[in-house]
């Protein structure tokens, strides 16, 4: 039933996407979210459409507001033009509210809309009141439900330090306090059995090619969906891929929480997402996708510990300048130099530490009027 929802989500969202790109095409007007949920009302007792009558209607509304929701940001310039959900994209969701009570936890089961009592294992129980849920699907085919929960912000306190920070690729991150922390353990043995196993699919795939036709494209000798040896490594390599994921936002978390508690200033390097983009090497890709998370991290936490959150732009040449005397030394350029001497003051400088340093000088700099 679930992957069900999945579904009759998808097509909504799909289906209101169509329709506003034809309303607009014909009228030159955009459509309200309000039309749209109108419209499902409609096609909830339409007899072609009656499988989505069996569906959650307030997951179908919530896929009318993400619609929505995604043609405010593109409006807006954040994001662009929305797209139409893939059938088989690899991590699946939906959204639905909670009215009445219609979501809860009952014992070793949550209530779902719908979908009544499902067995799960409770992580943590909700504090506050419950706003929605988000049943998930990951890659590798497992279930999760997310809780959306409101209460009362309680303002914790902090340790009043301050510190500023460098993302580093062998380490996880470096302090301006000196600190190294490295990246969780087993890491690296992870990230080489995924180059296995990856290494080890596409020789699956090779071997089912019969041959290319003229425009060079491959035909299977068996469809893909129906090799079970090939689905099979795509869900031992989405599990591994899952496995480092995890182990690094456990990290994240941590060391997240660690610097909240511990300092009222936190400095960083803003995230420069154009790089980021084309950066194909898979350490330093996972590097910096975990950084866009550690930032969100710091920034929600930090908002409960009352915590400044600076970030200094990506253009400030945060490795180069000595932290002592403030000399610039271009040859530190290089990112193969992991320690120098400042030629002006003799200062002997870690590289990254360096780093951090000055993101932090930088950021305290710019906080003063
Ligand atoms: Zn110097």
């Amino acid at each position: 039933m679930i992957a069900q929802f999945f579904g009759c989500c998808r097509f909504v969202y799909n289906l209101f996407l169509a329709y506003h790109k034809d309303v607009y095409a014909s009228e030159k007007r955009n459509v309200s979210q309000y039309e749209c949920m109108r419209m499902i009302t409609q096609l909830r007792r339409d007899k072609d459409c009656l499988w989505l009558s069996t569906c959650d209607s307030m997951a179908l509304q919530e896929s009318v507001k993400d619609l929505d929701r995604a043609y405010r940001s593109f409006f807006d310039g954040r994001g662009g033009y929305p797209r139409f959900h893939k059938r088989h994209a690899s991590s699946q969701s939906y959204r639905t509210r909670n009215q009445k009570g219609c979501i809860r936890i009952d014992g070793s089961h949550i209530v779902l809309p719908k979908l009544g009592p499902v067995k799960a294992r409770i992580s943590r129980l909700p504090e506050g009141r419950i706003l929605n849920a988000t049943v998930s699907r990951t890659a590798s085919g497992k279930y999760f439900v997310s809780l959306c929960c409101e209460e009362e912000l309680v303002p914790k306190p902090n340790g009043g330090g301050s510190v500023g920070i460098d993302l580093g690729i062998k380490d996880l991150c470096v302090l301006s306090n000196g600190d190294v922390i490295p990246n969780p353990k087993h890491l690296s043995k992870y990230e080489k059995k995924l180059r296995r196993e990856q290494r080890s699919l596409s020789r699956m795939i090779e071997a089912n090619i019969s041959h290319r036709d003229s425009l060079g494209r491959p035909v299977w000798k068996k469809p893909l969906s129906e090799c079970s040896n090939i689905q099979k490594q795509r869900i031992q390599i989405a599990r591994i891929h899952e496995k480092i994921c995890n182990c690094r936002t456990d990290a994240l978390h941590k060391l997240s929480a660690k610097l909240v508690n511990e300092n009222q200033v936190i400095a960083l390097e803003s995230l420069n997402v154009k790089g980021m983009v084309k950066n194909h090497h898979l350490a330093k890709a996972i590097a910096d996708a975990s950084w866009s998370r550690f930032v969100t991290m710091l920034e929600y936490k930090g908002f409960e510990h009352g915590c400044d959150i600076l970030k200094v732009s990506t253009f400030f040449p945060s490795s180069q300048i000595c932290s002592s005397c403030g000399y610039q030394n271009p040859k530190v350029k290089d990112l193969a130099v992991r320690r120098w001497v400042c030629p002006q003051c003799g200062e002997v400088h870690d590289r990254d530490i360096n780093a951090a340093v000055n993101v932090l000088s930088k950021a305290l700099a710019m906080q003063q009027p």
